[in-house]
């Protein structure tokens, strides 16, 4: 695992990861947060094992209790470690965007797509219900057909709360 970046900017505490989350991350290489809001960047990890896991999960328990942790750009074996693991994101998380991926049925592509909280999906809360774009229209970038969503949408969205 790298860290990419690890920036204090003024209302919040922005980290980037890449590579792979394994035994060998080294999670204390990152600085004490000092802002109440953590928002890290998952777009460029490859990959996270169990051991990954487990030394993401015990960092985020280092953290101060104030601090609310923003997720965004996650691929979608972060989402299914979400869905899996209740412990994954500490409490009060959100997730800001993620990736769904599509396919195209008539050549074959496959195409990871943005969503966006707010734009394509919106977290349960205790007055809204979750929602998600199912009908999003995504075109295939070869042949331009509409591509179909790659995921068993049950599972997938579950972290969300969809019914
Ligand atoms: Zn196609």
């Amino acid at each position: 695992m790298k860290i990419e970046h690890a920036l204090e900017k003024e209302n919040h505490f922005e980290l980037a990861l890449s590579g792979s989350i394994d035994e060998d991350a080294e999670f204390n290489a990152i600085p004490k947060i000092q802002k109440n809001l953590l928002v890290v960047d998952f777009s460029q990890v490859t990959m996270i094992n169990s051991c990954g896991i487990r030394d993401w999960v015990n960092w985020t328990k280092t953290l101060d209790s104030n601090v609310q942790v923003h997720i965004k750009k996650c691929p979608k074996f972060i989402i299914d470690k979400i869905n899996i693991l209740k412990g994954f994101l500490p409490a009060k998380s959100l997730v800001l965007s993620f990736y769904t991926p599509y396919y195209c049925e008539n050549c074959d592509s496959e195409k990871q797509y943005l969503f966006e909280r707010g734009v394509h999906f919106q977290e349960q809360t205790a007055d809204k219900a979750a929602f998600v774009d199912y009908d999003l229209e995504v075109l295939c970038d070869q042949c331009k057909t509409a591509m179909s969503m790659d995921v068993i949408t049950e599972k997938y969205f579950n972290f969300l709360g969809v019914k």
